[in-house]
């Protein structure tokens, strides 16, 4: 049997990406695994479970295949798949204790935040939110409770740059963690183990799975250590794992990444450049612009700059909803990372205690031609 489910030869990205949790079925001779729907598995006479699997919330096939692959693109040791992205953060969050203290972003995703604040600020975990950005301000945070700091990086919406290893060492020398939400990065542009991180938290439904047709989380970690035995116990405990379809799904997303994340950082670099010399634009959030404040660190943490960016138009909310509402090959949609272009007001999304500009739009720059794209947004611009 072709079996290439463990790697032990230090392969390339690309190769990672077609071959790491794939294997040739020996049931079939397929080359492409089979979507196992099974919930439970059989045993032997001995009680024993032959397959390796005995009831699909603790393991399935599919599963063990996403998590194995993930685990080997970021170069960690182990992974677990959680329903969404979501559900992977608060895996982390309660794999911590009631009495331990967080230091999160002011600008990340909305959900994290709002999970820190809502659920586990009643469960007794305490947060505090600062400016990434700012080493002197994460250190200033640091508290004798403090167990875990949460890096997102390029963030959401506003595309700020942090410096993961800066943080990591800020996090080491509290005897804490470094988690990184590397969702807008990829593997394929940023690898936060190299720069001390400790675990990696993806969203699936973005650019790992690519085509907006499938959920999922995943919690990577760099070592198969005590606290990732807390995280895995909630995995399969809470069971808010991630369905065998949506891991089928996100496997073959993950073939083409590589590919993908080359086209969507070429388009949306095109894109920013485009925005930047445009009278009706008041800023450009791209961190590939030597403008942008986190381009030095970027250019050093990652191999290019992205496919998301966000833009302020000159005018207030309506103005933005105009442009938003007047685009014709971007959709006007929430999320991000598929292979068609979204253009989105972020603000009216973003419920209570919303930092984002009222006249920012995002973008999730897709994989259309670029020239299309840029005499889209050309269109929508004029008044
Ligand atoms: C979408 C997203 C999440 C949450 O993922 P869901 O699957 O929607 O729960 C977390 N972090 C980032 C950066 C995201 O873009």
């Amino acid at each position: 049997m072709a079996c290439l489910t463990v790697i032990y030869i230090p392969m390339k990205l690309e190769t990672l990406a077609v071959h790491a949790g794939y294997h040739v079925d020996s049931s079939t001779g397929a080359i492409i695994a089979p979507l196992n729907l099974s919930m439970t598995f059989e045993r032997a006479a001995d009680g024993s479970y032959p397959g390796g699997f005995l009831y699909s919330r603790l393991n399935n096939p599919n599963r063990e295949a996403l998590e194995r692959c993930a685990s080997a693109l970021e170069g960690g040791a182990a992974a677990a798949a959680f329903a969404s992205g979501s559900a992977a953060a608060m895996g982390i969050f309660q794999a911590l204790s009631p009495t331990d203290h967080v230091i999160a972003p002011k600008d990340a995703f909305y959900g994290t935040g709002d999970v820190l604040r809502d659920v586990f600020a009643r469960w007794g975990l305490e947060t505090t939110f600062v400016d990434m950005t700012d080493p002197a301000a994460v250190r200033k945070a640091i508290q004798p409770k403090t167990k875990l700091l949460w890096v997102e990086t390029p963030s959401n919406p506003l595309l700020k740059i942090t410096d993961i290893a800066a943080v990591a060492d800020i996090a080491h020398e509290a005897g804490a963690l470094c988690v990184c939400d590397n969702t807008w990065a990829t593997p394929v542009l940023q690898s936060p183990f190299q720069f001390g991180a400790d675990l990696i938290v993806h969203a699936c439904a973005k650019y790992l799975g690519g085509h907006c047709d499938a959920a999922g989380g995943l919690v990577i970690a760099r070592n198969q250590d005590c606290f990732f035995n807390k995280v895995r116990k909630v995995q399969t405990t809470g069971g808010a794992v991630a369905a065998a379809l949506d891991c089928w799904l996100v496997r073959r997303g993950i073939r083409t990444l590589p590919y993908r994340m080359r086209g969507h950082s070429e388009n949306a670099f095109r894109i920013a450049r485009f925005l930047c010399q445009h009278d009706a634009v008041e800023a450009v959030y791209y961190p590939g612009l030597p403008g942008h404040p986190g381009h030095k660190i970027a250019a050093r943490q990652m191999s290019q700059f992205g496919g998301m960016v966000s833009f302020q138009i000159r005018g207030g909310r309506e103005r933005a909803f105009e442009v938003v509402s007047k685009a014709r090959v971007f959709t006007r949609a929430s999320s991000l990372g598929g292979t068609e272009s979204l253009i989105e007001h972020r603000a009216s999304l973003e419920s209570g205690g919303t930092r984002t500009p009222e006249n920012l739009i995002r973008l999730s720059v897709g994989l259309e031609n670029g020239e299309d794209l840029v005499e889209d947004l050309a269109q929508a611009l004029l008044t």
